[in-house]
């Protein structure tokens, strides 16, 4: 755990959030600032700066991200689609440097990305 990283404090529980899963190795909450009906962030508990350190090493962690989210997404009545994105580094506007991926839903979302 990184003591200064707000998504290692919301994973060990130092920070409040509303939680909608967790099992041992990921952690998921809804967005504070939610751009869709259903906008949940999915963390994994070890602190990963971004996709961009994803490696042989701890790619496992994302793998565990991903089956959460088909869970929740699921549990969420997601079933007619939804979108997942991570964003990495300043150009693509990251503001939490700790692995993220949004999981958004509940709303006919557009094409394209930007
Ligand atoms: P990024 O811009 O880094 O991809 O996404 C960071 C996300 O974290 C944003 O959507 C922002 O609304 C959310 N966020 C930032 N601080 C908090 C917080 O304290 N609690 C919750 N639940 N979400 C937060
Ligand atoms: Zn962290």
């Amino acid at each position: 755990m990184l003591s200064d990283c707000l998504f290692c404090k919301i994973a060990a529980g130092e920070i409040p959030s509303e939680k909608v899963y967790e099992d041992g190795s990921v952690y998921a909450f809804r967005d504070i600032n939610p751009q869709a009906p259903v906008h949940i962030l999915v963390i994994p508990k070890q602190h990963v700066d971004s996709a961009a350190e994803i490696s042989e090493e701890n790619s496992a962690l994302a793998a565990r991200c991903f089956e959460a989210i088909a869970k929740i997404a699921a549990a969420e009545g997601l079933g007619s689609g939804f979108r997942v994105i991570t964003n990495v580094g300043e150009d693509a506007g990251q503001t939490v440097r700790h692995l993220h991926f949004h999981l958004l839903g509940g709303v006919k979302m557009g094409e394209g990305l930007l």
